[in-house]
Formats: structure tokens, sequence, C-alpha cells
């Protein structure tokens, strides 16, 4: 067939060279912003819009508003050269009743351009006086081939090189490229009865929009089609799950379990322990998230379900994301199951290698029921005689891909993963898969509320005396910084960085205690080495970053001091807050702040008057947004989206519903009609996955 034309359809997977106007450079600014497909950028919506369907007058120009005004050039001046590198043009336009000087700084090809005579949309901040309107450098939108102007403009998140302008101009070439052969991916019979608008509208209306309404469908329309998608290929997911036959338990009386222990379980801990007994009887691997707070008891939970796997012949593996967490749990579960006979083995990086060949000897022997590591235990030749249940501490630092290496070495373990930061439902199916949840919404009684104070640094001195008394008292305490080192965010003088801050206070104020520093820069030997002498006694006060975080248990530390505390997330200060109030006494955490502004004060007496986790979790939600929330912790094109989720209930609702509607007709989205919402849904599976 050499010679033959091929005629390539083109579709939303393209490559965005295929845009006319878009070369192999452009192409290089597009994947800086992550777009590379025709569908990427079509997908790469307007941040925000300049609205030009309001009054455009000049009367209605409000000084000091950004505005948008439209009028014809009266006059130009000569540009004017105010020194090297700087010139000036001054532009006298009209809209008939109000004239408004225009001046336009290095901007001559733009002045050139303009036409004395001709209308234009004038759209910046409005500066001068009533009488004297003026506007400097403004965006100037010109009229379309019929003389009419857009009723919005788009804006477009950018990179350098790229502006708004020719992102539009790109979008209608995409739009005009893929008119050709559209196809909606959403069959028009589930469409109309959603009361969707097309996927063309929504696309063309959501860069382009023609009013408000069309605007307000486009969105929904989109927004849906992210939940929709995500909902499918979660669905899939779990119908994939479900054909796998999960390690067979057949027996899932656990009322044994609660009479090895030294204490009642709680409500919420039988509860929880009653689910996920359900889940492990059933035909199909378990997924089970458990949240519970700091202190609810979710290491009594797993060792009840490893308790349950063994009794059915099999092995589990738990799962810590540090060296610490792993030791930790492995002194937990030693005596959590001391009455039990189930073997139990560390592995972790220091372990000698001569021990590692024997630990994995017992693993694959069968010897040893259940090891407890970091990801060492997921390593290629660690290989088990039968392994039915997978556990995983802490679950958001570890990648989701390592969890399903580890499922794979089993047939089909059940997996169960706890974790103290709460996140809402979707958003968790979302980011684990398809995952049932339980919360341990109840501390073990007997504990003592931990006393939460927010001060500013003026009393910072009287701060450290009540630390003082503490360590006098033999108990130990923490100090928090939000930085490292000094430098680290240039332009803030005021942020205290844990370096200096420890030498300062081991040569001032702290000089008679035993003083030591934490971070994420030291090297992890180094950081082992410190947490071990604290978590011996031989630190007394311990200078950290956010480093303490997860799952440190010294229930002699008594004390935390958190600087800097409006940097943190609520959800973090808590999370760093239940590294006291761990044993029987009364712990106290100061919060110092200076930040004066109401949300600041807000979400600092939130977190001060507030206990419970889940609560502050929503508190921050409603505060700082979704999208701050998950911080930097996650990142990628499908972020945005499915956060979006989060946001609108009657959409989600609605797209939850229809998914399943669909599922009905045809599980497997094998007809012809649903092609393209089955490539849709294994990419949204793919993502998550990876
Ligand atoms: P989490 O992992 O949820 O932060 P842990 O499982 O580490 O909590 O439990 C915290 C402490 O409480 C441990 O020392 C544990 O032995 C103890 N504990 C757990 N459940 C109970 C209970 N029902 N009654 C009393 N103490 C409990
Ligand atoms: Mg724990």
């Amino acid at each position: 067939m050499a010679g033959a034309e091929t005629v390539r359809k083109i579709d939303e997977n393209a490559s965005v060279q295929y845009v006319r106007g878009v070369g192999a450079q452009r192409a290089a600014l597009y994947a800086k912003l992550g777009i590379s497909t025709v569908g990427g950028l079509l997908r790469h919506y307007p941040r925000d819009y300049i609205n030009l369907s309001g009054d455009l007058s000049v009367a209605a120009a409000a000084v000091g508003e950004k505005c948008a005004v439209r009028a014809f050039i009266v006059k130009k001046s000569r540009e004017q050269r105010i020194r090297a590198k700087l010139s000036l043009s001054k532009v006298v336009v009209s809209d008939g009743e109000n004239d408004i000087v225009v001046t336009f700084f290095n901007m001559k090809y733009t002045v050139d351009d303009l036409v004395p005579g001709e209308e234009y949309i004038f759209y910046g901040t409005v500066s001068g006086s009533v009488l004297r309107k003026e506007m400097n450098s403004p965006l100037v939108i010109k009229p379309d081939r019929e003389g009419g102007f857009a009723k919005y403009i788009p804006l477009y998140s950018l990179t350098a090189g790229l502006s708004s302008k020719m992102i539009a101009a790109n979008v209608n070439n995409a739009l005009e490229l893929m008119s050709e052969n559209w196809r909606d991916p959403l069959p028009a019979e589930i469409r109309v009865n959603a009361g969707l608008c097309g996927s063309e509208f929504a696309l063309r209306n959501i860069h382009q929009p023609g009013n408000e309404s069309a605007l307000t469908a486009a969105r929904e329309r989109l927004v849906f089609d992210e939940i929709f998608t995500v909902t499918l290929g979660m669905a899939m997911e779990r119908s994939k799950n479900r054909m796998r036959a999960g390690a067979v338990i057949r027996d899932g009386d656990i009322s044994g379990f609660g009479r090895l222990l030294p204490f009642t379980l709680t409500g919420a801990q039988q509860r929880t322990l009653g689910e996920i007994a359900e889940d492990m009887t059933r035909s199909y691997p378990m997924n089970r998230l458990v949240q519970g707070d700091v202190g609810s008891g979710k290491t009594a939970v797993a060792a009840g379900a490893i308790w349950l796997a063994h009794k059915n012949g099999y092995q589990s593996v738990l799962m810590a994301p540090t060296e610490l967490l792993a030791e930790q749990h492995f002194k937990t579960l030693s005596i959590l199951l001391k009455e039990s006979d189930i073997t139990m083995e560390l592995l972790t990086g220091s372990v000698s290698a001569k021990e590692k060949r024997q630990i994995k000897e017992n693993i694959s022997s069968g010897k040893t029921q259940l090891l407890i590591g970091t990801h060492a235990v997921i390593e290629k030749d660690v290989a088990f005689e039968r392994l039915g249940l997978v556990v995983t501490d802490e679950q958001h630092r570890f990648g989701v891909h390592q969890r399903f290496a580890l499922a794979s070495k089993g047939e089909a373990p059940h997996l169960l993963t706890m974790s103290a930061t709460p996140i809402p439902r979707t958003l968790a199916s979302a980011l684990y898969g398809e995952l049932e949840v339980s919360v341990i919404d109840e501390l073990p009684k007997g504990r003592i509320p931990i006393k939460t104070y927010l001060i500013d640094s003026a009393i910072r001195e009287r701060a450290y005396g009540f630390v003082k008394k503490h360590l006098d008292e033999g108990y130990q305490g923490y100090i928090v910084c939000p930085l490292v080192e000094k430098n680290e965010e240039s332009g803030d003088p005021g942020m205290i960085s844990a370096v200096e801050y420890a030498e300062e206070l081991k040569n001032g104020t702290f000089s008679a205690y035993s003083v030591g520093l934490l971070h994420g820069k030291m090297k992890p030997a180094d950081k082992e080495h410190i947490m071990r002498e604290f978590a011996a006694g031989n630190v007394q006060l311990l200078v950290a970053t956010t480093v303490i975080e997860v799952g440190i248990d010294v229930p002699n530390s008594v004390i935390m001091l958190i600087e800097n505390a409006e940097r943190f997330g609520l959800s973090q200060l808590h999370q760093l807050r239940g590294r006291v109030g761990r044993g029987a006494v009364q712990s106290y955490c100061v919060l110092i702040s200076d930040a004066k502004g109401e949300t600041a004060q807000k979400r600092l007496k939130t977190i001060a008057k507030e206990t419970d986790g889940l609560k502050i979790a929503q508190a921050d939600l409603a505060l700082r947004g979704p999208g701050d929330f998950f911080g930097s912790r996650q990142h990628g094109e499908a972020d945005g989206r499915i956060i979006e989720m989060l946001e609108n209930e009657r959409l989600s609702e609605l797209a939850r519903t229809t998914a399943e509607q669909l599922l009905r007709e045809d599980p497997e989205l094998c007809m012809e009609k649903h092609a393209v919402l089955r490539e849709r849904a294994q990419k949204v599976v793919e993502l998550v996955n990876c």
C-alpha cells in the first residue's frame, strides 16, 4: 500500500498538533500545561471569563474597578518616548456620549492596529475621576468578522509564551476540527433523561459561552461527565474485583478475639470488626478503609482481622510507612495477640541480610503467620505460603500502586486500610478505588481530652515556662515549626525554622534540658536515631517539623507548642496534636500565632475548641476549599475535576444513579454505543491505579 493516503480520523486522542495554528513550538508550550491531545486542549477549560454582556458605556464604568467599555477611536496621539525602554501613546475613545482617555505603555503594535472611527472593547481598571475617566494599557478586544462582539471572553490558565487569546484561537480551531465527526459519548436517551445538554454544545459553550444559561448548562454537563466517568470506572473495577475469588474465609466468628484482649472493645470497634468479618466471608476480596481519629484503636481492629485470617489458615501482612511505625505496630500487636498462637516477625531495611533470609524462609514455609514491615515487605523475593490479608497503615503515605503490588502476592487477598485522615467518601473511592468505609467514631473510655490554647507570641516566654514545668516533672514535649531552615521561602522573615530554633533553645532558654532536632531533610537513619532517643526518654524536648505528624506514640510526652500555627492545615494541626494525650495524664497543645486575619482566627479557634477530627476536617474544607485541603498531596490532571464532586451533590447523585442504570443494561460496557464511555472509564481506572 506504499504511497496510499491514509485518511486519519481525528478524534480526541489525536496529537494537539493536528489543530491548525499549533506547531511543534506551541505544542511544547501546551505540554507544559499537561496538554498533548486535541481532547486535552478542549478540556483546558477557562478559569474565568470577561463578561461583556452588561452595560458597556463609559458612564457605567466605575472608577477604581475593572470594567469593559465599548467605544470608537476618536484620536490617536503620536508615541512619546519617556526614557529608554519606556514609551507611551494616548488614545481618546468615545461611546458617543462620553470620552475616556486610554494610555498604552510600550504597546506600539496594539496602538498602530487601532483604526480611527472603528469600535473596540477596552477592558481594564478605570482610573482618573468621574469627570475624566482613564484606562492604562487595557486589553483590546476587536470585533469579529460580522462586526459584533462575543458576550464572554475566556481567560485561561497560562504558561509563559501563551496568551488567552492564542489559546482561544486554538480551541476554536480544535472545535472546528472535531465538529466534522463529533460523537456524544453519552447515549441520547440517557442524556435527555438526565436533562443535560449535548457534549459538543457543552464544549463550545464552556469556551465560547453564548449567554449565561448556556454557560450554566455547559458546566453541568461537563461536571456530570467527570463524575459519571469516575463512577463507571470504579464500578467496572469493582465488578472485575468481584470476579476474583477472595481468600476463602469460611469461619467468620470473631467473638473469640475479644476474649484475648486486655480491654473491652468500644462499640465502634466491635461494629467495624463485624463489618470486616462480613466482608471477608463474602466470595470476593474485601477492600475496606477504616477511618478513626488518632487513638481510636485502629490497630486493635486490624489485630482482629489478622486473627480471623489466621483462624482460617491464612497469613497476613501489615505495612507501615516508616521503620519506626512498623516497630511500633510490631510491639503493639505482640501485646494484643500475646494470648493467640499467631507467630509474627518484623522486616525492615535495617534487618541484617542473614536475618532477612531467615524471615523470608519462615514466610514462604508458613512458619511465620504475620509479617510486619515497611515497603521491604513488598520486595519481589518475599513469597508467602498463603497470604490472605493485607493491612496498610496511613495509606496516604503509600502510592496506590504499592498496595496493588502487594495485593498481587496473594491470589486475591483481602485489603484493609487504616487512616487517621478523614476523607469524604466520594473522594476516598476515587483515590483508592472502589471501597467500603468504616468509621471508628468513639474513643476508648477513660481518655483525657487534650487542652488546646491559642496565644500570640508576646507571651511565648510564659509558654516556655509551662513547658519547663512539665519537663521538670519528668514528662517530655514537642515544639513544632513550619520550616526546616531559614530562607526556605523568601520574603517571610516572621516564619520560624526548626534548625535555627533548636540551636537557639539549646543555647538559651532550654540549656538545662536535652533538646533534639527532627526534620524531613535529615537522613532517614538520623531521623530514626533521634526518634528512638526521644522514645527512650533521653531527649526531653523535641524541636521538629511536621515529620512527627504520623503515628509516633510516646505516651510520656504531654505538651506540644506549635509555632506559626496559622501556617498549618487544620487537619494537620489535629494530627500533630494527636502526638500528645496518649498517656494517662492531662496533655496540652499551645498554638502560637500572630495572624490577625478573620479566616486565620476562625480556623485557629476551631481547632482550639473542637476535638473531633472529622468535624475539624469538615470545617477545614468549608474555610479553605477542597483544593487547599489536599494541599500538595494530590496533583495531576485528574485532581481539580475529581474535587468538583465534593461541591456538587445534586450532580453527583444524578451521575451515580445514571451510571447504575447504564450498568444494569450493559454491565461491561461492551455495546458499540458505549465504546467511548468504556474507553474513558478505563482511563480513569488507570489514572487512579498508578
Ligand atoms: P490508633 O492507631 O487508632 O491511633 P491505637 O490502635 O494505636 O490507635 O490505640 C491507641 C491505644 O489505645 C493503644 O495503646 C491501644 O492498646 C489502646 N486501645 C485500643 N482500643 C482500646 C479499648 N477499646 N479500650 C482501651 N484501650 C484501647
Ligand atoms: Mg495507629
